[in-house]
């Protein structure tokens, strides 16, 4: 199977040019000017952009939260990546308290083996880790899960202890892998929240009003600091504040390995925040609940809500329109911060993140003149099983046009050509690539 893509301006984390780009299989095999080759499929993609298929480094498919279950599985949550530019996902499997992470990783594996539109990797929330547990992280990584996930929030059921931390720290250290850090002092948030409920504050208004952002900055600064002593790099989950931005600004300053995200819901449904320089990757959190029967488990009491929002699907137009189009952000910046950086930290790069000779043929054929008003009710906008859109009514500029997903196109003038199970599991490699 071949593909040649005709008159794309191809766009990498640091090119910018005029080219074809030839695909045979599963990879990009040649690039350059007038490529006249058989194929047995030509695109033309004059006047469009080439970028390497979007990663989204943190969803949460058919995971259970809460008393429910997040909307999107496997099968849906991927689809609707596809449609929206992402060719690759790394979601979270979650090891129970008890549990050995390497049973935990074989649930997640039955979740999505065999369901996925497009390649998929895991990280391991990490739950509970004894001493005679933490040898278990290097079999993880040895089964190309070479991320870890721990939470500094929700005592009895994800939070571990800053001794957890450290150990899962020190060992992930020596094996050259990453701890990500759910980073906020959830300990006094909890009071916080039962002060709340107590003065019949109830609402879901007091979800966002119960969590100071100066408690998002002293956990991302205890995680850091931790991670500083253990000597691993740290990436920030899910960073939303200016307080806490700054911590990891002033540590990367002194030289430490600390890395943070943000997400679409921080940066276009809070504007004042948009203008923080300094973070690494856009991921979305997808973590779908429906409204209906899901969210109004907290109708009466805001601490009942499952936590999170839907937005794989629609990450990189809102980033692309919010960015790029508003000056604030280069073509370039925009592939780094949405496919390559994370494709990086995660040891993905350079077979993911990047558009190259011997690289996976991941690739979207952008228009960025298209415009599309988000919507729950359009079509071209919301594939997700989800019963709302957190951008609904937001008009971006620049939409995903034609997606391959290693070397095969999956979404072509808005139908999806792909199947059920086109996606692969990825190993991924150790940190940076380090060997
Ligand atoms: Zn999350």
């Amino acid at each position: 199977m071949s593909v040649l893509i005709k008159n794309g301006r191809v766009i990498t984390a640091v090119d910018d040019y005029m080219a074809d780009v030839f695909i045979e299989n599963e990879t990009v095999t040649q690039i350059g000017k007038n490529l006249e080759m058989e194929s047995d499929e030509t695109i033309d993609a004059s006047g469009k952009y080439l970028f390497p298929g979007g990663l989204d480094p943190h969803t949460h498919l058919d995971m259970p939260f809460g008393g429910t279950t997040s909307a999107d599985d496997f099968e849906s949550g991927t689809l609707a990546a596809a449609y929206g530019g992402t060719t690759t996902l790394i979601d979270f499997a979650i090891q129970t308290k008890g549990q050995s992470t390497l049973e935990a990783l074989d649930v997640w594996h039955k979740k999505a083996d065999g369901k996925t539109a497009i390649d998929y990797g895991f990280h391991m929330i990490v739950t509970d880790l004894d001493d005679d547990r933490v040898h278990e992280m290097k079999l993880l990584a040895d089964a190309g899960v070479t991320s870890y996930k721990l939470f500094m929030a929700y005592p009895g059921v994800l939070y571990v202890d800053d001794g957890t931390i450290y150990r899962a720290m020190r060992k992930a250290g020596e094996d050259g892998t990453v701890v990500c850090m759910h980073a906020e002092n959830g300990i006094v948030i909890d009071e916080i929240v039962k002060r709340a409920l107590a003065e019949g504050k109830t609402e879901p208004k007091y979800h966002a009003l119960t969590r100071p952002t100066r408690m998002e900055a002293e956990g991302v600064h205890r995680a850091i600091s931790i991670a500083e002593v253990a000597e691993v790099p740290v990436y920030i989950v899910h960073l939303s504040s200016a307080d806490a931005l700054e911590q990891v600004m002033l540590a990367r300053n002194r030289g430490v390995h600390a890395f943070a995200e943000t997400c679409p819901q921080y940066l276009f449904l809070d504007y004042s925040y948009y203008e923080k320089e300094g973070l690494q990757s856009i991921s979305t959190d997808h973590c779908p609940f429906c409204f209906k029967d899901q969210k109004t488990l907290g109708i009466d009491d805001f601490s009942k809500i499952p936590n999170g929002g839907p937005g794989v699907e629609n990450r990189m137009s809102l980033v692309y329109n919010g960015g790029v189009n508003a000056g604030r952000i280069s073509l370039n910046k925009f592939v780094e911060l949405t496919s390559t950086a994370a494709a990086k930290t995660f040891g993905l790069f350079p077979k993911k993140g990047t558009i190259a000779v011997g690289s996976d043929a991941d690739i979207v054929v952008f228009d960025p003149n298209r415009k599309e008003t988000i919507s729950v009710d359009n079509p071209c906008t919301h594939h997700m099983r989800v019963d709302y859109n957190a951008y609904e009514g937001f008009e971006v500029t620049g939409f995903t046009e034609t997606v391959l997903s290693r070397g095969k196109v999956i979404i072509k003038d808005g139908d999806y050509h792909g199947k059920k199970g086109d996606g692969q599991f990825l190993k991924r490699g150790l940190y940076g690539g380090m060997k």
